[in-house]
């Protein structure tokens, strides 16, 4: 019996094992290969959703779709790999509780994703929080909710202020989506608190280089920045983060000001489980990758998405970008690949040519360049809802998240904070210790 162990259950895991699920379906029935994708969570998450799950127009179980039934056929481990040693074909597991294991394969597909890349900025480790994940934009949202509430009911002008103050670094996709959203959302909610106006939110959108969203180009991001700082969007160009120590903002434009939210999406880098393995390594610490998607003189490795340096045949000496674009597929033509090099045919290239991205700024107001086709406002934020509609996995996701945004149309969004959620045993103990 041939092994295929997929490390990782995002796009390019979950989309390579279904393929290969319907692909290898008689070999499956016959015990000849096994699939196994291994992922601590249980889920893939649709990760251009998290903004909206913030701004909770998406119900973040609409936003994940389930492993175990998309992949009936698929054996699926919930843990760690922790590493992979693939001179013996093994990696080690570790599941949530309990002791570690190996487990042996015959084709590996490292397929692990990307993590936040951040730097040793003082204080960032314990005020920041990333937007990569479900938990991650839950709790922000909870937190910008909560930090309202406070600020509508203390009668400390300087805390009212800090609570009221967000700040996000990063002006990618993720960053530029996130604080449109959220803001968004926060103006929205104004509308049930007495003492607060949208004029005393302070948002402000940190960005080290002089653009924002190059995912659209230079021209829909210039537009991006106008239309941020007409809603009254602090925008720093040029600008680093110096200094986060308890709160405090310290930027290398000279300023300091006191915040209590504080994003970081400066970037990803590939997830951690790449140095523990002994697959070769590019210089940006990813996985190499040839345009074939198998890894680098290595037989019997495959690896795509953000944790691979997969070369763009399309732009010489380039790579593909870590977007949803490649990854999901590139998981096409790895599935393809693998079923190929099972049956000793040659691999095909991958190859596609970066066809522009569409960004949501809130409701009903959107960014998009795609094919060339540049639109702002309201019809690219269609645009984008339907393009990211007609992506989300299953039907069964598409029609709760159409629910979802026809119910948030409908009977306005809910804009309460579920914060004590993260902190379940509270009452508890408190009453145990009354
Ligand atoms: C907020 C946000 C918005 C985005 N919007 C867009 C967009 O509009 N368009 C677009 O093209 N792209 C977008 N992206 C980028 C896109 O989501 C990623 O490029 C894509 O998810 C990469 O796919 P992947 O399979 O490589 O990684 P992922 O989808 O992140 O999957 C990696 C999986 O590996 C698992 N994993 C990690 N380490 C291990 C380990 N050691 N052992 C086992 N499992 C492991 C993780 O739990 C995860 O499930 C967005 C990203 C974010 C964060």
């Amino acid at each position: 019996m041939k092994d295929i162990l997929i490390v990782g259950g995002g796009y390019v895991g979950m989309y390579t094992a279904l393929r290969l699920q319907r692909k290898l379906r008689r070999p499956l029935k016959k015990g000849d290969v096994r699939i196994t994708v291994i992922d601590p969570q249980s889920y893939m998450t649709y990760q251009p959703f998290l903004p909206e799950a913030a701004a909770g127009n998406v119900q973040p179980r609409h936003m994940v779709a389930s492993l175990r039934r998309l992949l009936p056929k698929v054996r699926i481990l919930n843990g760690m790999v922790t590493k992979v040693n693939h001179a013996a074909k093994r990696v080690t597991f570790q599941p949530a509780e309990g002791e570690e294991r190996e487990v042996g394969y015959d084709v590996v597909v490292m397929a692990a994703g990307s993590i936040s890349r951040t730097l040793p900025i003082p204080g960032l480790t314990d005020v920041g929080i990333g937007f990569k994940s479900v938990a991650e934009a839950i709790a922000l949202r909870n937190r910008v909710l909560s930090k309202i509430d406070l600020a509508e009911s203390t009668e400390d002008p300087a805390l009212r202020k800090k609570a009221l103050t967000f700040v996000v670094v990063g002006g990618g996709f993720a960053g530029v989506e996130a604080l449109a959203e959220l803001e968004d959302m926060a103006k929205d909610a104004t509308r049930y608190y007495r003492n607060i106006k949208p004029q005393d939110f302070h948002w402000v959108l940190v960005e080290a280089s002089n653009r924002i969203l190059p995912e659209v180009g230079p021209e829909m991001g210039r537009w991006t920045l106008e239309q941020l700082r007409e809603r009254g969007i602090d925008v720093r160009m040029e600008t680093r983060l110096n200094s986060a120590v308890g709160g405090h903002i310290e930027l290398s434009d000279g300023t300091a000001f006191d915040a209590e939210t504080l994003v970081w999406t400066a970037g990803v880098k590939p997830s951690q489980v790449v140095n523990a393995t002994d697959l070769p390594i590019d210089d940006r610490g990813r996985i190499k990758a040839t345009p074939r998607l198998n890894v680098e003189d290595t037989p019997d490795a495959f690896a795509a998405g953000d944790v691979a340096g997969v070369p763009d045949v399309t732009m010489p000496g380039e790579y593909c970008a870590p977007n949803a674009q490649h990854a999901v597929r590139q998981a096409k033509v790895l599935a393809d690949n693998i079923v190929r090099h099972l049956d000793g045919d040659e691999l095909k290239e991958y190859r596609h040519k970066y066809v522009g991205s569409v960004a949501g700024l809130g409701l009903h107001k959107g960014v998009a360049n795609v094919y060339g086709v540049k639109l702002r406002g309201f019809p690219a934020w269609f645009m984008h809802r339907t393009y990211h509609l007609s992506r989300v996995p299953t039907l069964n996701r598409k029609v709760r998240v159409v629910v979802d945004w026809t119910l948030a149309l409908l009977f306005k969004r809910e804009t309460i904070s579920l914060g004590e959620i993260e902190h379940p045993r509270d009452g508890f103990r408190a009453a145990v210790n009354s």
